[in-house]
């Protein structure tokens, strides 16, 4: 059975640490590949990379399916982009166009409650082994391609707020102090802080939000 696991919070040092390939997809990967879907659904993500629970291995989980939702919902063309959920293993990625596509809303379940405009290349190659240890290959466009980019950024250490100039750095940095402090004391979902360990989930502070 698949379990939720517990997110880092930013500042953690697994999220500023390059994750190491995974030499062999054995049930032991698969079974934390379904305990990442589960943690990133139960957190209402759309995608984790390893770091985020704490392993340090090039593992990613992204719903596909949501982005193809919300790429139709914002006009974006879906064709060729994959339906379901994929699980990544060791995944590479080759820009082939330049051109900045606009992400205006990125977030980070370890970055919680903030939102900004990050701009990254438009269109990539995407290429991994699969649950099965088979090896796949998509091209990908607009948002499927800037999660893909935001997921593949935490297995080499860097985060969306890394990728934004200064001035909006110190604002957004600023944000997310108010906003960490508030959701350390009321997590909506199961946290790993560096000072205080597990933290459980506690809606009872939310409740003028719309969840
Ligand atoms: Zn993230």
């Amino acid at each position: 059975m698949a379990k939720i696991l517990p997110i880092v919070l930013h500042p953690h040092p697994s999220l500023s640490t390059k994750a190491a390939p995974v030499e062999t997809v054995d049930d032991s990967i698969r079974a934390l590949l379904d305990d990442m879907v589960l943690t990133a659904h139960g957190a209402n993500g759309v995608g984790l990379a390893a770091n985020q629970v704490d392993v340090l291995k090039r593992l990613i989980v992204l719903d596909f399916e949501v982005l193809r939702d919300v790429m139709s919902r914002h006009e974006e063309s879906i064709e060729g982009i994959p339906g379901g959920i994929l699980k990544l293993v060791n995944p590479e990625i080759a820009v082939l166009d330049e051109t900045p596509y606009l992400h205006k809303g990125e977030g980070c379940l370890s970055i919680p409650d903030v939102y900004t405009e990050v701009e990254r290349p438009d269109r990539i190659r995407l290429t991994y082994t699969d649950e099965n240890g088979k090896p796949r290959e998509y091209t990908l466009h607009g948002l499927a391609a800037a999660a893909v980019q935001h997921e593949m950024d935490h297995l080499n250490g860097i985060l969306f707020l890394d990728r934004v100039g200064k001035v909006k750095r110190g604002m957004l940095d600023k944000k997310y102090a108010k906003a960490a402090d508030y959701f350390r004391n009321y997590p909506r979902y199961l946290i790993l802080t560096d000072d205080k360990g597990v933290l459980e989930q506690d809606l009872s502070g939310w409740k003028d939000m719309d969840e």
